[in-house]
């Protein structure tokens, strides 16, 4: 057999990993998601400047080579064989698989995705030895079965056609929709990412979604409120050293963020321990307004570009925040409600209720953001006018709710309140940027301080059933002490380093309460349920939208 002649139908340009390829042919959506959303980057950097020659040069005695390094522009390709052999006189490519074969014992095959991608391995190697090759080999160890794989020229075409596909969706900003085959994605790690069931729902009102995202956050989040505390590094662990006490040890890989409060210091080497395992870092100030963040991203030009184009669209960004503040006014009426279930109602509940039900009729007429502006501070009026009737009698006075006020606090509940609202817009900031959208590019709020308006719009859903409902809980159970856990000052108030420690850990168990969101059907942490409306609205442009905003509080 004669060496193949080089493709040059295949045009020029980075060269695709064959992973890639082999996550192509699994779902063109899981190959976009990785490769040119960059969600899971498919060891880049591995595969640069390495040539198969090198390798190849030192002959082994056995006549095995591991790991060996390929990469040819005109195929424009380039992968890692796990093994090369030889075999009656040929290299043939291995391919280890941890998982099953397909087909029955005795007459196990392949799978498709597998006999692409030591097809593409089987080309590279036939190009960097000028000879032909016409077999690969998959060892699955799962049911201890190697396969051959015939490379022809039917599957060499294919691989080829694979290529030119993967090439055509790498220049799309275009998401490629979700899978026909349900059961793929019950297999795929990018479900989380991708949300398949909810795109299917959001085509078919019927369809019953099974729940592919993780019910809980995975890592902690490490809050570091002591202004002498120094948050430092011991080989894998981020360590957090408070004069006195033993020192707090927190494996990297169990942290997903570390929170800094007031003054406490970081080190160099911590921060490039948290930049190397993905842990975000915010720096907040005592009143808990956000700094800054050290934030891992899903960098990805196509969501950005996606995101600035949906969000210069009057009439879109109109129906989201009319969406949004629906969402929110809902939660107001929905918490004052529940708030009074089993007991009468004071006259001031039963006003602000008659209000806010006439403030979701608005809503629905208004036909600019200014105007809904104005529905949605008059709902906010009624709403905090009700709020002291939710408190229990014998608190102590100077805890009670007299009014919003901020910027700064000027009583206790408003510092309670205040810092609550910080530490949720820390948490939807963080997610907006995990998720891979730009918080700076928002639907309702408009650019007017530090603040970024995707992150200013996506708390408002959330300020009643994270923060409001975990203050007022927190004060019916006596849990602060209006002596013990604030500072005060002339014309404000802010909680100290005990009040903040209790708010923040009230607010983390809300974070972690588990509820059912009414619209996907299953249910999740508050914690997740942010993440999940991120995503809702990224699919608003995605042509699988309809989901966004719609979950209401029981
Ligand atoms: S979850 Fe399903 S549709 Fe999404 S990338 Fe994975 S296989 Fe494809």
């Amino acid at each position: 057999m004669e060496a193949p002649s080089p493709l040059v139908s295949i045009p020029a340009g980075p060269l695709l990993s064959v992973a890639a390829l082999h996550a192509l042919v699994y779902c063109e959506r899981l190959f976009y998601l990785e490769e040119v959303e960059r969600i899971r980057v498919a060891d880049a950097a591995v595969f640069a400047g390495r040539r198969l020659h090198v390798e190849l040069a030192k002959d082994d005695s056995d006549g095995t080579w591991e790991k060996v390094t390929l990469e040819s522009d005109a195929l424009g390709i380039c992968g890692t064989v796990d093994v090369l052999r030889r075999r009656d006189g040929m290299l043939v490519p291995y391919e280890h698989k941890r998982g099953r074969a397909a087909g029955k014992r005795g007459a196990y095959e392949a799978w498709d995705t597998d006999r692409i991608q030591v097809a593409a391995y089987t080309l590279l190697v036939e190009e960097a030895l000028g000879q032909a090759i016409g077999e690969a080999r998959v060892r699955y160890h799962a049911t201890k079965a190697t396969v051959r794989v015939p490379v022809d020229d039917v599957l060499r075409a294919r691989v080829r056609t694979v290529v030119e596909r993967a090439r055509a969706l790498r220049d799309t900003v275009d998401r490629p929709p979700v899978t026909d085959n349900e059961r793929l994605c019950a297999r795929c790690s990018l479900a989380p990412v991708c949300l398949p069931e909810e795109a299917r729902l959001a085509a078919d009102a019927d369809f019953r979604p099974i729940r592919l995202l993780p019910r809980h956050a995975d890592r902690q989040t490490v809050h570091v409120i002591e202004s002498r505390a120094r948050v430092g590094r011991s080989s894998q662990e981020i360590v957090v050293t408070i004069p006195d006490e033993p020192p707090k040890r927190f494996p990297a890989a169990e942290v997903g963020s570390v929170v800094l409060h007031g003054f406490a210091q970081i080190t160099s080497q911590a921060l490039r321990l948290c930049a190397d395992e993905d842990i975000a870092v915010h720096w907040m100030t005592l009143g808990g307004g956000l700094i800054g963040s050290l934030a891992p991203s899903a960098l990805s030009a196509q969501r950005h570009l996606r995101q600035f184009s949906a969000l210069s669209d009057a009439e879109r960004t109109l129906a989201l925040a009319k969406r949004l503040v629906r969402a929110k006014v809902s939660g107001q009426l929905r918490f004052l409600l529940r708030a009074t279930r089993e007991q009468p109602r004071t006259e001031r509940v039963a006003q602000a209720l008659r209000e806010l039900r006439h403030r979701m009729r608005m809503i629905a007429l208004a036909d600019n953001s200014q105007t809904l502006l104005g529905v949605e501070g008059s709902a906010a009026r009624e709403y905090f006018g009700a709020l002291p009737d939710l408190l229990g009698p014998d608190l102590d006075a100077r805890l009670v709710f007299d009014g919003r006020n901020r910027r700064p606090p000027a009583d206790r509940f408003n510092a309670l309140l205040s810092f609550g609202y910080g530490m949720l817009y820390r948490h939807v900031v963080a997610a907006i940027i995990a998720v891979g959208l730009h918080p700076g590019v928002g639907f309702y709020h408009r650019p007017r301080s530090s603040a970024q308006p995707l992150g200013l719009d996506l708390m408002e859903m959330f300020r009643v059933p994270i923060v409001d409902m975990a203050v007022i809980g927190a004060l019916n159970r006596r849990t602060f002490d209006a002596d013990g856990d604030f500072a005060e000052a002339p014309g404000r108030v802010l909680l100290n380093e005990r009040g903040r420690s209790k708010l923040i850990e009230a607010l983390e168990r809300r974070l972690q309460d588990e509820w059912r969101h009414d619209v996907v059907g299953y249910s999740l942490s508050y914690a997740r349920i942010v993440e999940l409306e991120v995503r809702l609205l990224e699919k608003e442009w995605l042509a699988e939208g309809g989901l966004f905003a719609r979950f209401r509080i029981r």
